[in-house]
C-alpha cells in the first residue's frame, strides 16, 4: 500500500516517510560541520590522516574529508603525505596542498613508462596544479609515455579537474574561479543573484514556459570577480535543459539575452505549467551568501547551488569550448535540480566566456 504524503517536520516539503526530507537532512549535516571549532577541525584532520586507507570506502573518512574541504577549506598537506605513504590516490583533492616533496614523488611515478595508475596520478597532480605540474603535463602531452594509449584524453584535459589548463604553447589559463558564493535556502534573497524567475515567453522547440535560470547583477560587489559588466539574464527552457545536448545563451549586459537549444533529443514537453511554477516557487527562498564560501563548497555532500568555485561533477568534468572564440569556458554556476524541482534530478552547469558574452548550459545526471 502506498504511503500517504506528509510534510517534512522542518520545511514542510511533501515526503512519504516520517521526519526530515532529504534536503533538510543534508543541510543539518552541513551545519554540523560548519560549527566545528578550530580544534575540532584539527582533530578531524588527524583522524583522516590516521585512517587514510579507508577513504576509498566512501564512509566516515571520505565524508569528513569532503566536508572539511568544502566548508573549512582545510590544507590537505598532512593528508597528502599520509596518502602517499599508503599509496592512496583517490579522491584527487587530497593532493591539493601537497608539499613540493610529495608532488615530486607523484611526478616520479607518473614519468615511469610502465606507470600503472597514470589516470589517478594525473588527477592528483592536476589538483596540485603549480608551475612544475604545468611543465610536466605540457612535456608529457608533446612526448607521451606508453601509458598514454590507455587513457582517453590528454594531460591538458586532466588539468581541468584542478581548475586550470594550458594552450598549445604551454600558457596556463584558468577554467574555475577561485572565488565561490553559495545560493542557499534561508539566506535572505536580494538582487545579486536570482534563480528560476518565470518568463512570459515559451520554448521554440518544445513550447515549455521559459525561466531566467539565473539573473546576475554584475554590479553587486560579491560578483565583481565574474567581470560581467552589468546585469545578465540566463533564459533556459527547463524541459530542454535536460532533454538536449546543451543550451547556448548570448547575453548583453542590459539583461537582453537570446537562447538557443543545441541538439534537442525530442520536441515533446515533459514539464507542465505547474511544474515550472513549482521550480520558481522553490527558488524564491534561495539567497546568495554575504561572504564567499570555500571553492569546493559544492563538493561537501549537501545539495547546494554555487556561483564560481569548483563543480561536483556527476559524470566527467565537462568544460565546453566557446562557440565563437574557441577558448575553454569557465565554470560560472552549478545548480542542483533537486533543490528546485521534484521532477528533475542531476545538476545544471553554466559556463561562461565573458569576452564573447556567451553562456553554455549543460546537464548531467547519474
Ligand atoms: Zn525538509
Ligand atoms: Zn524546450
Ligand atoms: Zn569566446
Amino acid at each position: 500500500m502506498a504511503r500517504s504524503a506528509q510534510p517534512c517536520q522542518e520545511c514542510g516539503r511533501e515526503i512519504y516517510f516520517e521526519g526530515l526530507c532529504y534536503q533538510c537532512r543534508g543541510r543539518k549535516k552541513r551545519e554540523a560541520y560548519l560549527v566545528m571549532s578550530d580544534r575540532q577541525i584539527e582533530e578531524a584532520i588527524q583522524d583522516i590522516v590516521e585512517h587514510i586507507e579507508t577513504i576509498g570506502a566512501f564512509e566516515k573518512t571520505y565524508k569528513d574529508f569532503n566536508a572539511l574541504l568544502a566548508y573549512h577549506n582545510i590544507s590537505t598537506e598532512k593528508i597528502a603525505e599520509a596518502a602517499l605513504a599508503k599509496g592512496v590516490f583517490y579522491p584527487s583533492a587530497i593532493y591539493r596542498n601537497a608539499s613540493t616533496a610529495v608532488r615530486d614523488r607523484l611526478i616520479d611515478r607518473l614519468l615511469r613508462p610502465d606507470c600503472k595508475n597514470a589516470n589517478d596520478l594525473l588527477l592528483c597532480l592536476a589538483m596540485c596544479g603549480d608551475a612544475v605540474v604545468l611543465k610536466t603535463f605540457y612535456e608529457l602531452e608533446n612526448n607521451p609515455q606508453p601509458w598514454r594509449k590507455k587513457l582517453h584524453v590528454n594531460p591538458s584535459v586532466y588539468a581541468q579537474y584542478g581548475g586550470w589548463s594550458y594552450d598549445e604553447n604551454g600558457n596556463r589559463y584558468e577554467v574555475a574561479y577561485p572565488c565561490c558564493y553559495a545560493i542557499l535556502p534561508g539566506v535572505p534573497a536580494d538582487e545579486a543573484v536570482k534563480i528560476g524567475s518565470l518568463r512570459e515567453d515559451h520554448c521554440p522547440v518544445c513550447g515549455c514556459r521559459l525561466v531566467d535560470m539565473l539573473t546576475l547583477d554584475g554590479n553587486d560587489a560579491r560578483l565583481a570577480f565574474l567581470r560581467l559588466g552589468g546585469k545578465v539574464k540566463v533564459p533556459v527552457c527547463p524541459n530542454c535543459a535536460v532533454m538536449s545536448d546543451k543550451i547556448l545563451v548570448r547575453y548583453q549586459v542590459n539583461g537582453e539575452s537570446r537562447m538557443e537549444i543545441i541538439e534537442p533529443y525530442e520536441n515533446k514537453n515533459h514539464m507542465d505549467e505547474a511544474e515550472v511554477a513549482q521550480l520558481a516557487n522553490n527558488a524564491r527562498v534561495l539567497g546568495l551568501t554575504r561572504e564567499p564560501v570555500a571553492p569546493f563548497y559544492a563538493c561537501g555532500g549537501d545539495e547546494v547551488c554555487t556561483i564560481g568555485g569548483f563543480a561536483d561533477w556527476i559524470q566527467d568534468a565537462q568544460y565546453e569550448s566557446c562557440p565563437d572564440c574557441g577558448k575553454t569556458m569557465k565554470l560560472l554556476a552549478a545548480l542542483q535540480w533537486d533543490i528546485l524541482s521534484d521532477y528533475s534530478e542531476g545538476t545544471l552547469y553554466a559556463e561562461i566566456c565573458t569576452d564573447c558574452q556567451i553562456i553554455t548550459l549543460i546537464h548531467q545526471q547519474t
